[in-house]
Parts: C-alpha cells; sequence; structure tokens
C-alpha cells in the first residue's frame, strides 16, 4: 500500500515552520506497513492542488493545512471541485464548533461555517483541539483523509485516520531492528562489514550518521534472517554499541544508572554543561544524576575540585593527569557511584602539534578506578563539544556495563 503526502502552507515553503506534520505522518504510516511514495509542500493555491492530484498515482493521499475558516484555508473546496463532489453541511460539526466557541465564551463568526461543510458521504474527523474537523471520503478509487495543519490538531486525529487505514489496508510491516553506535566513525564501521553484507544480503541495512553516532538499520522480510544479521553485526561492532536504534545515547546511561541503582556526576570544561544538558533530556535524570562543575579556566579547577597546579603546569589542563584528578575528586566530593570529566581543545584556536584543536581527554571513576582516555574530534568549535558530550556518556555506559572501549 502507498501513499502520497501533501503538506500545504505559504509558510513551510518559506521555511518559517518546519514541516514536522510530514515526518509524523509518513512514520506512523510506516508502523503501519504504507510507504509514503510522495511527498509534496505547496502553497495554499487552488491550481497547485489540481496540479498535484492530476499526477497522484497513490490509492491513498493525505492532505494537511488550508482547512481554516479564512478565504485562503482552500483545501476541502480545492479538492472537492476537482473531484465534483458538492459539499453539504454536516450539522453535528456546525455544533461541534459552535460549542468549542461557546466554551471560551464567544460567538461563532460566520466564516466558521464553511468549516462544517463536506461531501455527503465523508467519514468525519472531530478536532478536539480545534474548530476544523478533518475527513476521510472516497473519490475515483482513491481514499483521501483531510487534516488540519496544527500538529496540536492534526496528531491527536491522526490516532483515528490510523486506525481507519489499519481496519481498511492492513499490511503486514516489515520486520525492522538496529543498534545505536559510538566510539567509531561510519567509513571505519563500513570497512568492517564488508563480508556482512555480502552474508547477509536478504537484510537491507542502512546507516544513519549524526555528531559520533551512527544509527543502523536492519529491514528484512524474514524475521529469523533479520536475527541473525543483528547477532552477526553485534559480534562484530560490540564494543561500540551502545543500545537499540530507537534510544537515546542519555536514555541508555540513564536508565542503566536506574538498572543499577547508581548516581552520576559530570567535572565538563570544554564541553561546559553540555553533557548535563543531554542528561536531563531524559526525565528519570534526577533518580540518578547528582551535580556537574562546570571549570572553565585552571584556577576554578584547581580551587573546585583540587587539582594540582604542578599538574596544570607540567602537562597542561588537557590532559590525562588532569581529568583524572576531575574524575577522581569529583567522586570524593559528590558522592557518586561514577564521575565523568571532560577536558578538551574546542578550538577555533589554541591548537598545537602534539594537542591539535579536537583533541579531548576524558576520566572516568568508577568502582575504586580511574580511567582516561582521549580522542581528536573533527569539525568547528560546537561540533567538537557535542561529540565529546557523546564520547563521554558511551565511556560512562561502557565503564558500566564493564565492556571494553578504544
Ligand atoms: P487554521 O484553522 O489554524 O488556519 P489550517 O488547517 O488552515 O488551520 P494552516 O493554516 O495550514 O492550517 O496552518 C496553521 C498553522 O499550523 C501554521 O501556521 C503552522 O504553524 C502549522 N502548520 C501547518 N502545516 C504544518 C506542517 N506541515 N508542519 C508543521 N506545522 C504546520
Ligand atoms: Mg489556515
Amino acid at each position: 500500500m502507498q501513499a502520497t503526502i501533501i503538506t500545504l502552507g505559504e509558510e513551510l515553503l518559506s521555511g518559517q515552520t518546519v514541516n514536522t506534520n510530514l515526518a509524523h505522518i509518513a512514520q506512523a504510516l510506516k508502523s503501519i506497513g504504507i510507504e509514503t511514495r510522495r511527498a509534496v509542500t505547496i502553497g495554499d493555491s487552488e491550481p497547485m492542488i489540481q496540479t498535484e492530484l492530476k499526477r497522484l498515482d497513490t490509492p491513498l493521499i493525505i492532505l494537511t493545512g488550508g482547512l481554516g475558516p479564512t478565504h485562503d484555508d482552500l483545501t476541502k473546496e480545492g479538492v472537492c471541485r476537482y473531484y465534483g463532489l458538492p459539499l453539504v453541511l454536516h450539522h453535528e460539526s456546525l455544533s461541534r464548533i459552535r460549542n468549542y466557541f461557546a466554551k471560551l465564551g464567544k460567538d461563532m463568526a460566520d466564516s466558521n461555517t464553511k468549516q462544517a461543510y463536506f461531501p455527503a458521504d465523508a467519514i468525519i474527523l472531530p478536532n478536539r483541539f480545534g474548530t476544523a474537523p478533518g475527513a476521510i471520503f472516497e473519490a475515483e478509487e482513491r481514499t483521501i483523509v483531510l487534516l488540519p495543519g496544527p500538529p496540536s490538531e492534526m496528531q491527536p486525529m491522526f490516532v483515528q485516520v490510523l486506525d481507519y487505514l489499519q481496519g481498511r489496508f492492513s499490511t503486514d510491516p516489515r520486520h525492522e531492528a538496529g543498534y545505536l553506535l559510538v566510539g567509531i566513525g561510519e567509513s571505519d564501521m563500513e570497512s568492517k562489514l564488508q563480508a556482512f553484507y555480502a552474508e547477509h544480503a536478504d537484510v537491507d541495512v542502512a546507516s544513519y550518521a549524526n555528531l559520533a553516532e551512527i544509527r543502523y538499520l536492519f529491514k528484512s522480510d524474514n524475521p529469523e534472517a533479520l536475527e541473525k544479521a543483528m547477532d552477526a553485526f553485534r559480534l562484530i561492532a560490540d564494543r561500540y554499541i551502545v543500545g537499540p536504534h530507537d534510544k537515546t545515547l542519555e536514555q541508555r546511561v540513564v536508565e542503566t544508572l536506574m538498572h543499577q541503582e547508581k548516581t552520576i556526576s559530570f567535572a565538563e570544561s570544554c564541553t561546559a554543561g553540555l553533557a548535563a544538558g543531554r542528561l536531563v533530556n531524559v526525565p528519570d535524570a534526577s533518580k540518578v544524576f547528582r551535580e556537574s562543575y562546570v571549570l572553565y579556566d585552571n584556577a576554578s579547577k584547581m580551587k573546585q575540585l583540587g587539582v594540582h597546579g604542578t599538574v596544570i603546569e607540567r602537562f597542561g589542563a588537557v590532559s590525562d593527569a588532569c581529568v583524572y584528578e576531575l574524575a577522581y575528586h569529583l567522586a570524593q566530593r559528590t558522592d557518586c557511584d561514577i564521575a565523568l570529566s571532560i577536558s578538551g581543545i574546542a578550538g577555533p584556536s589554541g591548537g598545537t602539534a602534539v594537542k591539535p584543536v579536537g583533541t579531548v581527554y576524558f576520566g572516568v571513576h568508577h568502582e575504586g578506578k580511574t580511567k582516561t582516555r582521549h580522542k581528536v574530534f573533527s569539525g568547528d568549535r560546537q561540533m567538537i563539544r557535542h561529540k565529546a558530550v557523546v564520547h563521554g556518556l558511551y565511556l560512562v555506559l561502557k565503564a558500566l556495563m564493564h565492556e571494553d572501549t578504544d
């Protein structure tokens, strides 16, 4: 089963609004085995709507936007005129819209009346969070779905659309699974996978790399082939795997800490709070997160966490010795179970021949031992800082799991 998605709105074309409706709908359709064959964004224009309807080549079409009360909201009118479907008043919708305003202590404007007109045998989708109802109807052997533009209205209504589509066109979604990897670049990973690709040709593999993280996604019609591929991949990439593809790194860190009933603290220099910020993306972070020190200059590293002046003098703040002391003292000071320190050169200046821009040192104190690591990351200042956070959380997770890292 294939679908076309048409998102309407001038603000989408100008880039003022990010087209989240497309992502939401395409993902939801995929989850019930419906593939989006084409997605287009057009302005609120009837000729444009007609052009798109003329070249339709899928049995299902979903349109969002342009169901409002004003003259430039013309999606429903444009679609129905194209298919020659007369619009008739849907009394229940009209009273719902009236009620919507009554609850706000307002009278309904005449212009809202047009939102209650639909093709005679349409299924009406009530809108609990706005005035524009949506609709599902048939025309020329196609199923047409109309939905309002605001995501807060569209998304709850789409639940009902999914139920309907599932009942009507239910197909088995392809089996799908995957991993999230950290600690290795995409090209290094690819070269490890040549034999794997040849042996598992019945599984489609896609990789998505983003700032020191890579997601590998495996799809197959055959669940056993998929499982075999997943096992083989794990053997090759074990030390880089941090979890399933649909979880975030910070979720994995928080859930592992919770599971082990442990707490964590950070001492951050070049990342200056980014690690803490990332961890608290997870709603349960308060159960495991103690504190984070932002120790940006050398004096504060000495004053707050007792780094020795001689360490800074002899090795510099970006060194094994400095992150070792930071992680060790952090663990004592905050009484946490695992402590992570990060100190590096985010650039653009400050690099040397020995420690180029992008060099970042990490200290992890866990179960009475302090280990240090370092990496050289590519990219601009912000990319280096983000990659450092990802790598630091990776080292934490692997330490908690008692697994090796490079
Ligand atoms: P309204 O009654 O609010 O006019 P409508 O169905 O006519 O509803 P639009 O006018 O197309 O919807 O869009 C209203 C607002 O919804 C836009 O300003 C935009 O902020 C948001 N919106 C519309 N389409 C999308 C989309 N595809 N992705 C994200 N947001 C969207
Ligand atoms: Mg509108």
